[in-house]
């Protein structure tokens, strides 16, 4: 088995574990963006968001909601960013599905999900949301 996460989901490398629960283990990020730093992942290898069974979906998205609240207690944050980078080409270096958990603070210097992207759209949204519409059936 190469995949890290599967790893450490195994229990085969160590790792900070937070919880455990059958379809879902979650860690702590080893080079945490912020103290708390928590990924969420599925224990069946997945790469991609799109690649999940749905009850997979289902069990990540539960541990996901049921961990905000623990982690942004347990670290006195004000939030927490949740993100996924779905693929390799937005920055994914990890070909295992992981939610990022990451604690916030007002005056952390860190921006909103909206600031990692310079906003060059070229299509106008009617266009769009047809062409989305029509894939979606
Ligand atoms: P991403 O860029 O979304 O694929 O994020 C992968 C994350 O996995 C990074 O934030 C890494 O710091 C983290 N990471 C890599 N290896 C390990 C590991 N062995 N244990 C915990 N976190 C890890
Ligand atoms: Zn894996």
């Amino acid at each position: 088995m190469s995949c890290i996460f599967c790893r450490i989901v195994a229990g085969e490398i160590p790792a900070e574990v937070v919880a455990r629960e059958p379809e879902v283990t979650a860690f702590l990020d080893v080079q945490p963006l912020a103290d708390g730093h928590v990924l969420v992942v599925p224990r069946a290898h997945a790469a991609c968001v799109e690649d999940l069974e749905q009850a997979e979906a289902d069990a990540l998205f539960r541990a996901v909601v049921r961990l905000a609240g623990p982690v942004r207690e347990a670290l006195g944050a004000a939030g927490t960013t949740i993100g996924v980078n779905n693929g390799e080409a937005t920055g994914q270096t990890i070909p295992h599905v992981h939610v990022h958990i990451v604690p916030r603070w007002p005056d952390d210097g860190a921006g909103s999900i909206h600031t990692i992207f310079p906003r060059r759209t070229r299509r106008p949204l009617g266009e769009v949301a047809a062409a989305i519409r029509r894939v979606v059936g």
